[in-house]
């Protein structure tokens, strides 16, 4: 690594998916130079778009750890997102040698469901009922499978004999007992994006989203009768993201909701969580905001906002997507001489 302090000398990298495009976009926009490790076939996007001033084409993800060395003589760094941290996993994320923007650690915490829930519970977040037993089920709950792309295969149930009748489709979880049962809760859902950062220690939140989900966003189309008789379960492949504004008294709930995970990370691992977070939630007619899950890097909610969001343009007064808030920080950070404070 170079101690430059002249962003230029820099480059910032990504593989080309989920969120690479505004990541790319930002880094530009912040006179990074930029790159796209992308998967061969899977270009087109990143060359039409302009967003990458090179793009290296690998086969597999293996091939990453292969093509890390030529990143590091180009002094790149890396910026995680879904994809990148799904198809490598955060044990080998661990074993990157190359400057990693934000932190490692935390990784693991998202991706382990009963430490993810230690965590949240423990900033005060409202979580879902879990029901370790199937015979406990005393409402309706949404049975999830460990690994599943995309809320694959996840059914609701709200009697142990409906839980057993519906798992007969799925043997193969049944025996490794690789299911969470959750209490369904019955709200909308609201993506909350927000981006901590580390140099200023302040909390933003940048946007909302929901998602688009096939085929949970088009079981409302046909009449319930019809969807009886076609047996149709729902299911929640995200196949995009919809921008929201949420109603503005509920604010000063969700900043301290943020700020509370940020405090309670820093008490789990070293440094705690920076940069981009979201915490998904549902929130029901009462108004309490269930968390069922934390995404603790850049989520690809945040694309609709390249130009910005309604909340980024009340604080930058220019386009500002999370990625090139992303960009900014490490910008600065480097302009400072403090780049080791935000790799992780
Ligand atoms: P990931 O975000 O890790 O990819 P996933 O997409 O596989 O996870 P989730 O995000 O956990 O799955 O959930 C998929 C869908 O199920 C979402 O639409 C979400 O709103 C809904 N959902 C998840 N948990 C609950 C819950 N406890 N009650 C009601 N709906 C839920």
């Amino acid at each position: 690594m170079i101690q430059s302090r002249k962003t230029s000398d820099y480059a910032i990298c990504t593989i080309g998916s989920h969120s690479a495009l505004q990541i790319l976009k930002g880094a530009k926009d912040e006179d990074f130079k930029t790159i796209c490790v992308c998967f061969k076939g899977k270009t087109q996007p990143y060359l039409s778009y302009k967003v990458a001033d090179e793009i290296i084409e690998i086969d597999t993800i293996e091939e990453f750890f292969k093509v890390e060395k030529i990143l590091m003589q180009k002094n790149a760094i890396v910026i995680p997102h879904g994809s990148f941290v799904s198809y490598l996993g955060h044990e080998r994320v661990k074993k990157i040698k190359m400057m990693h923007y934000g932190s490692k650690e935390i990784l693991e915490y998202e991706s382990d469901r009963t430490k993810e829930r230690q965590w949240l519970t423990k900033a005060g977040l409202l979580m879902p009922k879990v029901f370790t037993h199937p015979e406990d089920i005393d409402r309706p709950v949404i049975v999830k499978f460990h690994g599943a792309k995309g809320g694959l295969g996840y059914f609701v149930a709200k009697s142990p004999d409906e839980f057993y009748e519906k798992m007969k489709k799925f043997p193969e979880h049944e025996e490794d007992k690789d299911y969470a049962i959750q209490e369904y809760i019955l709200g909308v859902p609201v993506y909350i994006h927000y981006f901590h950062s580390k140099l200023n220690n302040e909390l933003e939140i940048m946007s909302f989203d929901k998602r688009y989900e096939s085929n949970a966003d088009s079981i409302g189309r046909i009449a319930a009768k019809d969807q009886l008789t076609a047996d149709i379960n729902a299911s929640y492949t995200i196949i995009g993201n919809i921008p929201i504004v949420v109603r503005e008294s509920l604010l000063p709930d969700l900043f301290k909701m943020g700020e509370n995970v940020v405090k309670e990370s820093k008490k789990i691992v070293n440094g705690g969580l920076f940069g981009p977070f979201c915490l998904e939630t549902i929130i029901k007619k009462d108004l309490r905001i269930f968390t069922f899950e934390i995404s603790a890097r850049i989520v690809a909610g945040t694309n609709p906002f390249i130009e910005g969001s309604p909340y980024t343009w009340l604080r930058y007064n220019e386009p500002m997507s999370t990625g090139r808030r992303i960009a900014r920080e490490i910008k600065e950070a480097i302009e400072g001489g403090k780049l080791e404070k935000v790799l992780g």
